[in-house]
């Protein structure tokens, strides 16, 4: 592994890591650089996370980096939990180290352990293992709860804290704004004993919630209002769903997270950017604690990056619970939804995310990514590797009326076609699929016209293709209903035109198309997945999402596939050639009822 990293002091400026194919990006400079000048060498790592005298007994850490994903266990995670996950995962698995799976639990009221599982199914699925074995248990902040509490005693002791009792209202008022200075609480200069016994109240259950927090004393007047004593520590009478009813008072979020990261030993905290204003808070916090030898010294540092927006896409929690809530979409895993249970269903690879978490890199500045590009990255793992079928969405009857004649009474011809058009280079013999030609074969409806439109190659009277993988046709007229509806089209196959056979060339078609034979085509349900979304931005500017929701999102047909596909595993991806990338559905797919979802077309049908 080490060799795997040569860096040097002057490479921040290079454009590509040491990583072979990975695309350097200014968190991997920053760790690099790091990594060069030794900055994390010399830390302790217990086995465990722990305060400075836990991590002080410990060996030097055998992981280079830490990094970590701190989702809140609030609801299922979307795809720019996705791109989270792949920078901090990735960045600890290119530089030797471990990324941390961690549940940010220490808000009391909004946590379900339903989520818990989830999200560890999708890191899972993702391809990662986290806090250095497989299979570990994820860290959860509420077991730190303790140590926040100690955290806290020690910053009012070194007067860095006090109880402020104001009404939330006054705080507010008191805080000041960008061109206003903040007014000091009058409770600002109670000495470290009267706080002491204060917060020692707080915790008793003395005071009633909202009466009173505690707050870290810092500067009223700084122009980063984060800085102006914001609160650290708040009394809520609320059942934790790990600690019960041992605490009263929890511990605010800007004044947890910094904690949670330096017990556990992170060195890169990566954020999005909206917590750039909350990095000084960060530090002031985490050196106050090296200060009081609580914590062990480096502390992990900040650094922020731009969130993922995805056009025709939302990505707030909220929203998306929105439209399970009022139905409009079939629940969190529905294969519209951009959560990963429902990418997963849609028929997205774990190696198609983390293709385009690559693809979009990683930024300082927002923008917004085109669906187009994710669409891209799932049609470029799966050409490599689904296996290839015919099926017939829009089926209409072929019938052969030379078949009997040419090929004999009920004849049914074995074809076959590769399962793959490039098979693996050490595979020797190519895997092929088996399914048989009669007189009757599905086609198309799209496949033949009656009169045919200028340029129009496929089947017409008179003109000849070949149905793909075997003979040569020429048509010869179809039947219509009263209503003037083509119900069947005619055809002669032409002899000695078996693909695969000598001379099966000497007819030359300038189309072939796809089809199923009708003695052994398998009825399929189809589900033609389109847009969630008819606006790019469908949330932008305070939209009403809903409003622009797309009607024609999901459109179910049956379809007839080829024989091969009755044996398809629920969540097996396919090629139907000249369709698309179909999905076994994880739910609802079965051999006697086969369901497969459209997961992407083969090439981009919204470009103009
Ligand atoms: P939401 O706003 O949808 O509720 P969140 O940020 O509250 O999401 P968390 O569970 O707190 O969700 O997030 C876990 C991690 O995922 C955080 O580090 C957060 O920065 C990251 N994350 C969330 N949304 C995105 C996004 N759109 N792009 C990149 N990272 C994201
Ligand atoms: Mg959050």
């Amino acid at each position: 592994m080490s060799s795997k990293h040569p860096v040097h002091a002057n490479s921040s400026t290079t454009t590509a890591s040491p990583e072979a194919g990975k695309t350097s990006n200014f968190l991997r400079q920053i760790i690099e650089s790091d990594l060069a000048a030794g900055v994390y060498a010399h830390r302790r790592w217990a086995g465990s996370p722990g305060d400075a005298a836990h991590h002080a007994a410990g060996e030097i850490d055998p992981a280079k980096i830490r990094t970590r994903f701190p989702p809140e266990p609030n609801g299922y995670l979307h795809i720019g939990h996705a791109k989270s996950i792949c920078i901090n995962f990735g960045l600890a698995r290119d530089y030797g180290g471990v990324c941390h799976l961690r549940f940010d639990d220490t808000n009391p009221e909004k946590e379900d352990t339903e989520y818990v599982n989830s999200i560890i199914d999708a890191v899972k699925w993702l391809g990662f293992d986290w806090n250095g074995e497989v299979d570990a248990p994820p860290y959860q902040a509420s077991d730190y709860f303790d140590f926040m509490h100690r955290a806290a005693l020690a910053l009012i002791k070194a007067g860095h804290a006090y109880v402020d009792e104001q009404s939330a209202e006054t705080m507010r008022s008191n805080r000041g704004d960008f061109g206003k200075p903040g007014i000091d609480s009058p409770f600002r200069s109670r000495t470290p004993a009267q706080n002491l016994a204060r917060f020692h109240e707080m915790r008793q259950g003395q005071h009633a919630d909202g009466a009173m927090v505690l707050r870290a004393k810092i500067d009223m007047a700084s122009p980063n209002i984060n800085l102006r004593d914001p609160a650290i520590y708040r009394i809520r009478r609320a059942t934790h769903h790990n600690t019960g009813d041992t605490w009263c008072i929890y511990p605010m979020y800007t004044f947890a997270h910094p904690i949670e990261d330096a017990l556990e030993q992170i060195t890169h905290s990566i954020c999005t950017l909206e917590f750039e204003d909350q990095r000084p808070f960060y530090d002031w916090l985490l050196d106050r604690l090296i200060e009081s030898a609580l914590l062990a010294a480096p502390a992990p540092r900040q650094y922020e990056f731009a969130r993922l927006n995805l056009t025709y896409v939302i990505t707030s929690k909220r929203k998306l619970a929105q439209l399970v809530n009022e139905k409009k979409v079939n629940g969190w895993d529905d294969p519209r939804m951009p959560t990963i249970v429902g990418l997963r269903r849609r028929g997205y690879t774990p190696a198609s995310l983390q293709l385009f978490a690559d693809r979009i890199g990683v930024t300082k500045s927002d923008s917004w990514i085109d669906y187009s590009t994710l669409e891209a990255c799932l049609r470029e793992d799966l050409e490599r590797r689904a296996p290839r079928a015919m099926a017939v969405l829009n089926p209409l009857k072929l019938v052969l009326t030379n078949w009997d004649e040419v090929m004999g009474v009920g004849h049914l011809e074995p074809c076959t076609q590769p399962t793959l058009p490039h098979p693996p280079v050490n595979q020797e013999t190519p895997v092929l699929r088996h399914f048989t030609l009669g007189k009757e074969v599905w086609i198309e409806r799209e496949d033949f016209e009656e009169v045919p439109p200028k340029g129009y190659k496929r089947l017409y009277p008179g003109n000849k293709v070949r149905l793909k993988g075997g003979y040569v046709i020429e048509c010869s007229g179809c039947t219509l209903d009263t209503q003037g509806n083509i119900t069947e089209v005619q055809a002669n196959i032409v002899p000695d035109t078996k693909s695969g056979t000598p001379g099966s060339e000497s007819v030359k078609v300038k189309a072939a198309i796809t089809w199923v034979g009708v003695a052994n085509g398998v009825n399929a349900e189809v589900r033609l997945y389109d847009r969630l979304f008819l606006d790019a931005q469908p949330d932008a500017g305070g939209k009403d999402f809903i409003e622009s929701l797309n009607p024609n999102s999901l459109k179910v047909i049956t379809a007839i596939v080829e024989p091969s596909l009755a044996n398809a595993k629920a969540g097996e991806q396919f090629q139907f050639e000249r369709h698309g990338y179909f999905v076994a559905d994880r739910s609802d797919h079965q051999t006697a009822k086969p369901v497969f979802n459209l997961a992407v077309g083969l090439k981009d049908s919204w470009v103009k």
